[in-house]
């Protein structure tokens, strides 16, 4: 049986659907418990001061509306916030009503009465102390943008990120959201920007972490009961720079909480930026509605850096450690790992140490025979039919399909593709690839090469499908 409170928000619930996009109703009204009515006045529980605020702000006329509606005139609507230092207290945000306030009521949830004619009353919860604190800032002094080399794998991401770093908060990149593959300078870019809006906002509080300390942290708040001193620590930053938060995927809470540090900064102006692997549309395990935040602002990606960038880069790190290497030597080191920098400043340096120990000149030789082993050690050999798997997930086909003689445009394409790949990828001859897809003979398997590379010269988005699947092929 529905409570008489249960039944009344139902019935605000399906007017306000109506009036509002599904996003907005699931954002900030699915998460309102209604809790009692009486007198009517309907008391509705919402889970942080910063959902009250929002509410009254942004909805405070249709709320109005809908309980005259459902209610009558003499209807009210009362919000109830839930009161830390109370253990069975389910929600995870709680606010801490200012010591100096009559009002507090401990242990117990603590009433608004609401609707708009109160202003007096309005935002009762600020913050005591919310005051500059000194932070540290956790930023690595060698990530600068003075050794972020520029290239076109990276230019968007970078001067989107040098936009923000002159103006935190005040351009239309709110989120920044940096992404890419491992390796290609997400982090370091991250790091850049902090460092720079350090250098020119000296007085701007700027916090750098990881997701997974983020996590961390909040579980042990949460371990702790001191949710509240976490979330306001975060609510203080000017910028706040989150690293790799597809490590958030499948952790509701903390991408509950995370969500409403994100409202409160982003609302009130604050930067924030942010890294993950992999663009918003293609992270599983993430709330819909953090993902359309995301979203809100700019999603630059990093690309895999071309030959020119990649020794550009092996040049910077050299002279930042005052090495010098044969020129032959940086090129073969930057034409072997081509997708990965961190990868390839590790075989640098590896080299290095190799040198070092055994005394030896770095020669062309000495330098081939330590990368080829990095490399064999890190790239796995590819089969053909690792390449028809990965062409045929990546355009969701079965595999069957590609392997069989239909003639479907969308078959054919994929298992043009494959017959590209093989032929690029392994050493196996034409014929023993056309044998493999669906019984071709070797002309099939030459023309689908040719083909392939005709298309990708003239058409962008089939290009686009290339390039991811190399990165597919080259990265595992
Ligand atoms: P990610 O966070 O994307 O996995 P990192 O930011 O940790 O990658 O970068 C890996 C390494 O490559 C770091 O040492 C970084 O300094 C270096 N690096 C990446 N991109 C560049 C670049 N454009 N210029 C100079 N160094 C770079
Ligand atoms: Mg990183």
């Amino acid at each position: 049986m529905k409570k008489d409170h249960e039944i009344v928000w139902d019935k605000c619930l399906k007017v306000i659907k109506d009036n509002i996009s599904l996003q907005s109703y699931k954002t900030w009204f699915e998460p309102i418990v209604p809790i009692k009515f009486k007198d009517s006045v309907l008391t509705i529980q919402v889970p942080s001061h910063f959902f009250y605020e929002w509410l009254e702000e942004n909805y405070v006329s249709l709320l109005k509306k809908v309980i005259k509606k459902e209610i009558g005139s003499e209807g009210r609507l009362e919000y109830s916030i839930v009161m830390e230092n109370n253990a069975s207290n389910s929600s995870p945000y709680t606010v801490k009503l200012p010591t100096t306030n009559k009002r507090s009521v401990k242990n117990s949830p603590v009433s608004v009465p609401l609707v708009a004619s109160e202003k007096s009353i309005r935002n009762p919860f600020v913050i005591p102390g919310l005051k500059k604190v000194n932070v540290d800032s956790n930023l690595n002094p060698a990530y600068s943008f003075e050794n972020f080399i520029e290239g076109d794998c990276n230019r968007l991401a970078r001067s989107a990120g040098y936009a923000v770093a002159n103006n935190p908060g005040g351009t239309a990149f709110n989120p920044l959201l940096i992404y890419g593959g491992v390796g290609l300078g997400k982090t370091h870019l991250a790091h850049a920007i902090g460092i720079d809006i350090k250098n020119k906002f000296p007085n701007k509080t700027v916090l750098y972490v990881s997701s997974e300390k983020f996590a961390h942290q909040f579980i042990d708040a949460i371990k702790n009961s001191t949710t509240n001193d976490f979330i306001h620590f975060y609510q203080m930053m000017d910028v706040l720079i989150i690293d790799d938060v597809q490590f958030f995927a499948g952790k509701e809470r903390t991408q509950d909480v995370f969500f409403h540090i994100f409202n409160h900064l982003h609302q009130s102006g604050k930067q924030l930026v942010l890294t993950s692997d992999k663009p918003p549309v293609e992270m599983q395990g993430m709330e819909q509605r953090l993902l359309s935040r995301f979203k809100w602002g700019l999603s630059a990606d990093l690309q895999a850096p071309s030959l020119e960038t990649r020794i550009a880069i092996l040049e910077k790190k050299m002279y930042g450690n005052g090495i010098d290497l044969p020129p032959e030597v940086v090129e073969y080191l930057a034409y072997s790992i081509n997708t990965n920098i961190r990868e390839m400043e590790g075989a640098l340096t590896s080299l290095l140490a190799q040198a070092s120990l055994n005394k030896k000149a770095i020669t062309l030789d000495l330098a081939k025979q330590m990368i080829d082993k990095f490399v064999k050690n890190t790239a796995r050999e590819v089969s053909i039919d690792y390449i028809q798997k990965v062409v045929c997930d990546y355009f969701d086909l079965p595999i069957e399909l590609l392997k069989s003689k239909t003639r479907k445009r969308e078959v054919v394409q994929a298992r043009q593709i494959a017959m590209y790949f093989s032929k690029k990828m392994t050493k196996s001859s034409l014929a023993n690839i056309g044998a493999h897809c669906g019984g071709k003979d070797h002309a099939t398997v030459l023309h689908a090469c040719r083909t392939v590379n005709n298309l990708s010269e003239t058409d962008k988005q089939f290009r686009s499908y290339l390039e991811d699947l190399e990165k597919k092929l080259t990265i595992q």
